[in-house]
């Protein structure tokens, strides 16, 4: 694998599809590990990061659990129920490892491009949710990957924690928030773009933007023929990868069927579209500095938790509410009307009838989603901020998600929040379904990739991924030591608060 390609090749290592962070976080690991690799990206938009990763198509949250409350389910017997939310801190941590180290190493300037501290809260109302945050915070609390979380009950504190949600708020109701200084709020378009510039900066990497995949198919043990169509005319062309990534976000499972690998069998795709509010006046923007979530509503998915963020693209400020969940039969931003049609295959529509069949509550919320008014909407955004006016807030529509639906043995076919990814049984193919959580988790999403695809490299490239991720192979919640080291390392890298 150490061939040197022309902007006219046809032959590639690694081809990766899509322009947002996955496939870029993927090809910035590559490039790290084996430098001699031809790799080549197509992308059907014009740029990168156009369609979820960029800045507002998604709430920038970098997701670690400290405020997000569907991570930590209450157990029947009144305890909280964590482990999940540790798994998604590791994860985080392992992104923040690798962010690190492309900081430390030169390669990515400076972090304040795409990443910024803003304390993580949870807040709620009503004394079941504020009994439920108290066993929450003592669960996390002991935790060393939760180490500095702090609760308050006290008007006065979460007055001074987020003023803006306080201010005007109808007295006698009882509240109670907790507030994370390691919160960070991340901007993945400018992520992308940091990484594809990394990539650009060194030879053996092509990029080819207005270039669709439109199908693969097995080259005979050789990897996989990839047919592009040049979006602004120029005809097709067919290039040969050894292996290919399909980072086509809502646009995988399309690529994945038209793969024909087994794999892909059986799996379904639920498109879940989704509006913010957006306000850039610096007068409300300036008494707001935190990511601020909810409880979530009856029937709401888990990633429809409503919450209020301090948002930083390109050096402003900015607030986002919601999400506002919708539905539309695309699967990308970008996309067609036919996708969710043209996904239904016969190996897939018994799943997907169980799920529809199954899924009422999800069904009855969406509804009621997309029938709200500009009225409705803004009564939800009070909640948070009692004194919104509706000139300083304007809509906008996000990117489009895609959860993924299984065949199930029990129950026909089931739906996950999750993602997934899909590998052929070579590991000459992968590509990545759903969008939970997501961005955040890009590097460790990579890395798995490479332990199924690339396996028989590993030994040789381990040494190297422990310079990138010095806990790699060790799960940080058992390990407080280097737990407490990697948190500090990557909070100087970094210039986080925590
Ligand atoms: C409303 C919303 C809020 C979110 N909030 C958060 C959050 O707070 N924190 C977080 O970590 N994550 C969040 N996410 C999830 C996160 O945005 C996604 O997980 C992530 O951006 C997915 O990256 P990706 O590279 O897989 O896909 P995308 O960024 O969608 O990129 C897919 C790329 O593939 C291209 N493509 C598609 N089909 C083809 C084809 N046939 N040929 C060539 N190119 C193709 C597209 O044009 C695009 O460039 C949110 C998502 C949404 C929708």
């Amino acid at each position: 694998m150490t061939s040197n390609p022309s902007p006219a090749a046809s032959t590639y290592d690694v081809v990766l599809i899509g322009g947002g962070i996955m496939s870029a976080t993927l090809g910035a690991m590559l490039r790290q590990l084996e430098p001699g690799l031809s790799i080549a990206l197509f992308g059907r938009l014009d740029d990168v990061a156009l369609e979820s990763s960029n800045g507002w198509n998604n709430a920038g949250t970098g997701h670690s659990a400290l405020c997000e409350l569907n991570y930590t389910p209450l157990r029947p017997d009144g305890t909280v129920d964590i482990s999940k939310a540790v798994n998604v801190n590791e994860a985080f941590q392992v992104s923040r490892q690798f962010w690190s180290y492309l900081v430390e190493s030169g390669q990515i300037a400076s972090p304040r491009d795409f990443l910024n501290p803003i304390p993580h809260m949870s807040f709620v109302w009503g004394p079941e949710n504020v009994d439920f945050l108290r066993r929450r915070h003592a669960a996390l609390q002991e935790h060393p990957l939760f180490a500095g979380m702090s609760l308050s009950t006290d008007e006065g504190q979460l007055r001074q924690w987020m003023p803006l949600v306080m201010q005007d708020r109808a007295p006698g109701q009882k509240l109670a928030a907790t507030w994370h200084p390691a919160g960070t709020d991340v901007n993945f378009g400018a992520l992308t773009h940091r990484l594809i510039d990394l990539l650009q900066g060194k030879p053996g990497f092509d990029l080819h933007l207005a270039h669709e995949v439109e199908d693969l198919k097995p080259a005979g043990g050789n990897g996989w023929d990839v047919s592009v169509r040049a979006v602004h005319g120029g005809g097709e062309r067919r290039v040969r990868a050894k292996f290919v990534f399909i980072g086509a976000g809502g646009g995988a499972l399309h690529l994945l069927q038209k793969s024909g690998i087994p794999e892909a069998r059986g799996i379904g795709g639920f498109p879940v579209s989704g509006q913010f509010l957006r306000c850039t006046n610096p007068e409300v923007v300036g008494q707001h500095h935190a990511k601020v979530y909810g409880k979530a509503s009856v029937g709401a998915p888990p990633m429809s938790v409503p919450h209020l963020d301090t948002r930083v693209i390109d050096g402003q400020r900015g607030l986002l509410f919601g999400p506002y969940a919708g539905f539309s039969t695309k699967f990308l931003k970008q996309g067609s009307w036919l996708d969710l049609p043209r996904s239904i295959r016969m190996d897939n529509i018994g799943a997907m009838l169980a799920v529809a069949r199954d899924n009422m509550p999800l069904t009855k919320y969406l509804i009621q989603q997309v029938m709200q008014s500009s009225e409705d909407r803004l009564k939800a955004l009070r909640d948070f901020v009692p004194t919104a006016r509706k000139e300083d807030w304007e809509l906008i529509t996000a990117g489009q998600r895609v959860q993924v639906i299984k065949k199930d043995a029990k129950r026909g076919g089931v739906l996950q929040f999750g993602t997934e990814v899909v590998t052929g049984a070579d590991g000459s193919i992968a590509g990545l379904l759903g969008a939970s959580p997501g961005a955040s988790t890009a590097a460790p999403i990579m890395l798995t990739v490479l332990e199924r695809c690339f396996g028989d490299r590993l030994p040789q490239w381990e040494s190297r991924l422990r310079e990138m991720i010095p806990s790699y192979g060790v799960k940080l919640g058992q390990d407080a030591a280097l737990c407490a080291q990697v948190r500090e390392r990557t909070r100087t890298a970094l210039q986080l608060d925590g």
